[in-house]
């Protein structure tokens, strides 16, 4: 009656039919030392749609980062897959060992974080595989189907899949983490399968900061064109060390130059939901919406009082940054 050969459990109903158990794996995104906090929401997601959770971590001297996620509870096992090949974290090197799990295992999803990893992953694998890729949710309804946002978070759409195997990114900001305790899980060794040598990874220039994650952070403070200068982000920093927060901008301050383009917070940029965002000289565009309207509370500081931002701002503060600001933080 259980098949044996596949993880995936099938069983013969009264009425004869069959009826197939979840099992997930959830790919692992990481930097060789730990787990990034987008596993941890990721898996969260994954319990959600029930059934075996499985974590597949691969990378470069990855061991400490498998035995973590062996912690997790409601993880039953952890892939190991440990290949100089995955240095950079690409596509290419990655999905050939995902396919070569998934046809050993026959897992009813494949979930990652809607990171730029995921991002970068999960279409490539769905295409590999044949299936339609399931973006950037914020909620699971059943293990068919999913709840996204559409036309820049204007709309929210429930999508039921037909596919026998989903391939699905999740949006951390609407997942807690969970954590990684409690758990035993076992941890098995995979060999890195084919690699494909479509790519030569060289090298990645990767920001350095002391301030936390803008993602993760609990506070963060995002200036927008109305700061006018690259210059003027300090009055935003030193806001920010006050508050242990991170710094975001808008588009408009990106592209005029202001910040480096892995600050932009909005919907080609990074997704937040901080207990605290606090939005400085930006007008509060759809797009810029987008990436922070499920901050716990929102803060606007704008001297136009018709600015958008104010309709979504639980605080609003009409004045002129450039003496707000200073103010704020002399205050604090
Ligand atoms: C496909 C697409 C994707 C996009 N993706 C993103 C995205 O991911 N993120 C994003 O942010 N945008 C994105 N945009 C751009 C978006 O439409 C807006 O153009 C952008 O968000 C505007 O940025 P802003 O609010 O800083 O600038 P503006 O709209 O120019 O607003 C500046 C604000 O500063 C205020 N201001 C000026 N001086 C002062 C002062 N001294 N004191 C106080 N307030 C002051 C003004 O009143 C104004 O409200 C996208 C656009 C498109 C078409």
């Amino acid at each position: 009656m259980f098949s044996t050969c596949v993880k995936t459990l099938r069983i013969t109903s009264k009425f004869g039919s069959l009826i197939r158990y979840e099992s997930t794996l959830v790919i692992a995104e990481h930097n060789n030392e730990k787990l990034l906090p987008i596993t941890c929401n990721t898996l969260t997601a994954a319990k959600k749609i029930g059934g075996d959770v499985t974590v597949l971590v691969a990378g470069t001297k990855c061991e400490t980062v498998a035995q973590n996620a062996c912690k997790a509870k409601g993880v039953s096992k952890v892939f190991l897959a440990d290949s100089d090949a995955f240095k950079g974290f690409t596509a290419e090197s990655l999905t050939p060992l995902i396919l070569k799990l998934y046809n050993e295992h026959k897992f009813t999803h494949i979930l990652a974080g809607a990171s730029a990893f995921g991002k970068a992953l999960l279409p490539r694998v769905a295409a590999k595989l044949d299936v339609s890729p399931i973006s950037d949710i914020i909620g699971i309804k059943s293990s068919d189907t999913f709840v996204r946002t559409i036309y820049a978070g204007n709309a929210i759409q429930t999508l039921k899949s037909k596919d026998t195997l989903k391939v699905v990114s999740v949006r951390s900001t609407s997942f807690e983490p969970l954590p990684l305790e409690g758990g035993d899980a076992k941890c098995e060794n995979v060999s890195a399968g084919d690699i494909s040598n479509l790519v030569e990874y060289i090298r990645q220039e990767l920001s350095k900061s002391d301030r936390p994650e803008l993602t993760s952070a609990k506070v963060v403070i995002s200036g927008g064109r109305g700061m006018k200068s690259g210059e003027n982000f300090k009055l935003l920093y030193t806001l920010a060390d006050k508050l242990n927060a991170a710094v975001g901008a808008s588009r408009a301050a990106v592209d005029a130059g202001f910040v480096s383009n892995d600050l932009q917070v909005g919907q080609t940029g990074k997704i937040v939901a901080p207990n605290l965002y606090i939005a400085v000289g930006i007008s509060g565009a759809i797009q810029h919406l987008a990436g922070m309207k499920d901050s716990k509370t929102i803060v606007a500081i704008n001297k136009d009082p018709e600015a958008p931002i104010f309709q979504v701002a639980d605080y609003g503060l009409v004045a002129d940054l450039f003496k707000a600001v200073p103010e704020l933080t002399e205050k604090l």
